[in-house]
Order: structure tokens, then sequence, then C-alpha cells
């Protein structure tokens, strides 16, 4: 991370945030606060989805509605051409509609092309929204670097009948991004690391994280039932608050550690692709506790709730069962790299010890489904 001035705390948020059933049909007088000839990024299938409900949104308030069809990984080519349709079409405003990969897209467009941006999530898969950061993706969908941004979302909507309507898979992996959160944000308590708005974390930004993991340890198993059945329960508001906002500031504001930085180790290997981004910050989340050394009923209690969620709590799910130490010190190398944010731990492992802490997460995830009566873990088809 960088350290400019690490001595300084800084805190950072989106201008708005809002979140409930039906909130997309509020879409064109939320967006018409920021910007009269806006451009939303989006694929054809949440087109499809939402298309009639903002075509009426935004006549009613005669905000123009004008779609850019978003190609499907936020790569830098791509945020450059959406950057130059924004341009080119004097917009002034530019809405990722979708999920975290669109949302990403978006705000670099934005930045690209000097206008705001605002953040419209169908889905809670990832903290993504809020942030003033995206990451960048190479077109095979490995993890190129984070591009960070002086500002954040100007406005983060939030459907949550959407949210209801979509896989519970998305919601899963929600989870598995934000229970993250807090287990690293603890990590950079007390110490000189930096967030990811470069400063030391404010003890806002710290507290949210853990209100986060609170609501998700209360809330998070039957929001996903609720979800398995299209409905929207105060335990669905509940958890998409804490998997979209509170995560998306805890993250943000009190700081990254290993989980994330073996995410990012996970995406540079083709065995994990099938895995959406929360599902390897899972992995990322068991790795970090055994490489912490946490008490063993903690990491247990850990790969038990997080595996009820439908979470990867083995290697074996992740792709990565039959994997050599050559394919898992690819993992680590990335995961290791200089700009990573596991030299924020308090500690510095060995390249070694994130590769044991790593093939280590297969015993305890075996051995805690067996306990549990969840079965033994399936590997991905093909
Ligand atoms: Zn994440």
């Amino acid at each position: 991370m960088a350290q400019n001035t690490p001595s300084l705390r800084v805190f950072a948020s989106p201008g708005r945030y809002v979140q409930g059933r039906g909130a997309m049909e509020r879409l064109g007088s939320l967006v018409g606060g920021v910007g009269s000839r806006p451009l939303v990024l989006t694929d054809d299938v949440v087109r499809g989805l939402v298309g009639a409900t903002l075509e009426r949104s935004f006549a009613e308030v005669g905000v123009p509605l004008i779609f850019e069809r978003f190609g499907g990984v936020p790569t830098r080519t791509e945020s450059e051409r959406v950057g130059e349709v924004i341009r080119s079409q004097d917009h002034d405003v530019i809405v990722g509609l979708g999920g975290g990969a669109a949302i990403d897209a978006a705000k670099a467009a934005g930045a690209n092309a000097g206008v705001p941006w605002v953040s419209a999530a169908t889905v809670a898969s990832t903290d993504a929204p809020t942030s003033a950061l995206s990451v960048v993706y190479t077109e095979k969908g490995a993890f190129e670097s984070y591009r960070f941004y002086d500002r954040n979302p100007a406005l983060v909507v939030v459907d949550t009948q959407l949210v209801a309507q979509a896989p519970t898979r998305f919601l899963a992996a929600g989870v598995g991004d934000a229970l993250a959160t807090w287990i690293e944000a603890r990590a950079l308590r007390g110490t000189d690391a930096t967030n990811m708005v470069e400063g030391r974390p404010t003890r806002a930004g710290t507290a949210l994280a853990r209100l986060s993991w609170d609501i998700l340890w209360e809330s998070a198993l039957p929001a996903l039932d609720a979800v398995d059945h299209d409905l929207v329960t105060p335990d669905v508001e509940a958890v998409v608050e804490a998997t979209t906002l509170l995560s998306g500031l805890g993250f943000e504001s009190g700081g990254l550690a290993a989980a994330h930085a073996v995410h990012d180790g996970l995406t540079a290997v083709d065995e994990t692709h099938h895995l959406a981004h929360g599902e390897k910050v899972n992995i990322g989340s068991l790795t970090q506790l055994l490489l912490e050394g946490a008490p063993t009923s903690e990491v247990e209690e850990f790969a038990e709730f997080t595996a009820r969620a439908g979470l990867p709590t083995t290697l074996t799910e992740a792709g990565l069962g039959k994997a050599d130490d050559a394919l898992l010190d690819r993992v680590v190398a990335a995961a290791t790299a200089p700009e990573e944010t596991i030299h924020n731990l308090p500690f510095t492992p060995s390249h070694r010890d994130v590769r044991d802490a790593l093939r280590a997460v297969e015993g305890v995830g075996r051995r805690v489904r067996r306990r549990a009566g969840l079965g033994e873990p399936r590997a991905p088809k093909g």
C-alpha cells in the first residue's frame, strides 16, 4: 500500500446509499440528482431484467436513459473503451448496473472520462459498490492490479428484491467477502499498516467491519434460506446492508490483509476460475486464520458456518484438491507480491508459511464438514 503520510487516519464513503425492495424504480430520480446525461453500463442479462423498470423510472423524471453494453470483464481496455463513449457522447455521469464487474468497470471508465460514477447493484455478491477502488482484471479474468480513485461513488443503490431473485450463490459469495472484512480489519488494529484509502484505519472503519460480522453471524443463514425462495425478509435486508454498505466501508477504511491477498493469488491459476470473488476470499479467510494461529475452536466454527452458507472451505472445492507444490507456489507468489495486502499482517509470514497454511485449509475443511454432516467436499466438474 502507498504510504504517503501513514500517521493520518482516513475514512471514505459514497455520497449516498439507498437500499430496499424496488429501489431501482427510483433510480431515475436518484441518478438525476448526480447528472443530467447518464450512461448506464450493463450486460444484456441485467438489461433484460430491469430495462423496463428503468425506462419508466427515467421517463418519469425526464432523464434520458442510454445503455452501453458491458463486455463482461473489467479490463483496462474495456474501461478505456467506455471512457471514450462517455467523452464522445458528452455524458456527465456513468452508472454501473449489475454486479461487481460492471460496477468496477464503470468506476474506471468514469475516472478515465472525468465524470462521477454511480453503483446500481442488482446482486450482493461483493462489497465493491461503495468503494473508491476497483480491481483491474486481465482478459482471462486474473487479478492484475487495484486501481485507486480520489473519490467514492456519488451514489450507491441496491435493490433487495433483485438480490432475492438472483441465484442464492451470489448472496453467499457476498457473505464470504464480507466475513473476511472483520478478519482482515482486526489484523490492522494497533499497527501502522495502511487501509485502502492511504491512511491508517479510523475507529469507525474498524467498528463497521465488526458490525458487518455480527450481523452476518446472526442473519446470514436465514437470509440465504429466504433468498432460496426469492423472499425479502428483515434478515435479507440486514445481510445486504452488511455485505454491501458495512463491509464496503469496513474493508476500505479498516484495511485488507491476508484473506484478499490469497484471493488475488488464487485468481492467478485457471483451476479456481469457477469460483466467485467471495468464494475465493473464503479460502483466503481460512488461510489467514490458520496463518495467524487462531484458536482451533474459532477456525472450526468459521469453517462450519461458511460451509453451511454454501461457501467453499476446502482446496478440493476450489479446484486445487490435487494441486502440487509448484501450482500452490504460483498462488503464493501472487499472494505475497510486494504490493499485496498480506504485508499488512502484524508479522511477516514466509512464502513457505503461506503455502503450508493454504495446504492446511483442506484438512480443517474436511474434518469440519464431516463432523457437521455436510458430506465430502466436491471438486468442480470438468
Ligand atoms: Zn472483496
